[in-house]
């Protein structure tokens, strides 16, 4: 029997992953792994952002103290404070957060507020990073709860890239820290960092003629890249190189993974002098479990279902979507939609269920039937939030984010790029 769209979106608590981490995040800091949820059975690499507990009195506090302790820390601090939630934050943080958007939005939302001494960061970690590269230097970042790192981010550090970079342009017969342009004027190589890396290889991608990209602005930035590389080393995300690759006209077999635990990524030399955008075997957990299948039944469910998802999603996913985009892109989608309308969505589930609240008259819902919310983002519990805002109305800053000089100063070349970077007239 074909489920209704009604039985797609009534889940029973058994459809839930773990809600531990929900409850007390806190009991997971000192674990090893990512905690309970999405991203649970990630191999946990080295480095990672590791955290102090929380003191056990914010523990122990009930929501609704929490609350008003939020409330009345945020009016004490005043315009020296600026609070930053990002799309798929729960809903406990979002209410305190003075702009909600995705990493780069918040970025530039820290930006507009110079007069705030102290911008608390309620993503996660390399969002909090960016924060700190744009913002002044009088500002200072804070990230409620240092173990709110990402997995994707996580599975590209630097060494790794770099001995990547060092076999990828031995391949190509040139220098890795000095590679000039050809005849052409193009050079073999340049490297594609997504926003959701760390600092360090934002900086590796400034000091090697690279840039950064957002889900929004990929194929942009995959333009400027190609106008003056023959190829792209793109990471951490798989997906997103794949799906945006693939919409410029890139054929697949030009676009080989690169494994970082295997000789030459795991491709021949021949693959990688074919190669236009080698992607790094990187991947969103939370994305990732967005499949075929699940649009196939909410289609069988309703013949005029919508079906929009974010460009993380495996490719067969986008391809057999309606739409694919990023967060910014699904709220404008769902805004240029007409009540009555139902729309299934293949992102994170705090957003979906917040774009849900906000549009009753259509009928919204997540198209994985198994809720798991960004169990990194959800580490930023209210009690970690409570504790860093009375942290700051004492005058002492906790948890603070603070990129080194010699990072920033790269990372914000291959930011500027993407900002100077302009899609095609
Ligand atoms: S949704 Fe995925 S990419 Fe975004 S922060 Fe969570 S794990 Fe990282």
């Amino acid at each position: 029997m074909t489920a209704s769209v009604h039985d797609l979106i009534t889940l029973t608590p058994k459809d839930s992953c773990n809600t531990k981490l929900a409850a007390g995040p806190w009991d997971f800091d000192t674990v090893p792994g990512y905690g309970p949820g999405s991203s649970q059975a990630d191999r946990l690499p080295d480095p990672v952002s590791r955290p102090g507990q929380l003191p056990e009195r914010y523990q122990l506090m009930p929501e609704a103290e929490l609350y008003e302790r939020i409330v009345a820390a945020k009016a004490t601090l005043g315009e020296e404070l600026v609070i930053l939630g990002h799309f798929y934050q729960r809903d406990e943080v979002i209410q305190h957060a003075d702009f909600v958007g995705d990493s780069f939005q918040l970025a530039n939302a820290a930006l507009s507020k110079p007069e705030a001494k102290t911008i608390v960061f309620c993503g996660v970690h390399f969002m909090a990073e960016t924060a700190d590269i744009l913002s002044t230097p009088e500002q200072s970042v804070i990230l409620p709860n240092l173990a709110a790192g990402c997995s994707m981010a996580d599975m590209a550090d630097e060494s790794s890239v770099e001995t990547a970079w060092e076999e990828i342009c031995e391949t190509y017969g040139v220098d890795p820290e000095n590679i000039t342009p050809d005849a052409e004027g193009k050079v073999p190589i340049l490297p594609v960092t997504y926003m959701n890396s760390s600092a360090a290889l934002k900086a590796f991608c400034g000091r090697h003629g690279g840039i950064v990209c957002t889900s929004s602005n990929a194929a942009t930035v995959l333009e400027w890249a190609f106008q003056r590389a023959h190829r792209v080393l793109f990471f951490p995300d798989q997906h997103l190189g794949r799906n945006t690759a693939k919409a410029m006209g890139v054929p697949l077999e030009q676009m080989p993974l690169w494994n970082p635990r295997k000789a030459l990524g795991g491709n021949t030399a021949e693959q990688l002098r074919e190669a236009k955008v080698l992607l790094w075997h990187g991947f969103c957990s939370v994305h990732r479990r967005f499949t075929v299948d699940q649009i196939t039944q909410a289609r069988a469910a309703d013949p005029q279902v919508k079906i929009i998802v974010h460009p993380e999603c495996p490719m067969e996913v986008v391809d057999a979507a309606d739409a694919a985009g990023s967060t910014d892109a699904i709220q404008k989608f769902i805004a240029a939609s007409s009540p009555g309308d139902t729309i299934g969505i293949g992102t994170e589930v705090n957003m979906v269920n917040r774009l849900a609240a906000q549009y009753p008259d259509r009928t919204i819902f997540c198209l994985d039937p198994v809720i798991c919310p960004c169990s990194t983002m959800y580490r930023i519990h209210p009690g970690y939030l409570a504790w860093v805002l009375e942290e700051l109305v004492a005058g002492r800053v906790n948890n603070q984010i603070s990129v080194d000089a010699a990072v920033s100063v790269h990372a914000k070349v291959a930011l500027d790029r993407m900002l100077a970077a302009k899609p095609k007239a």
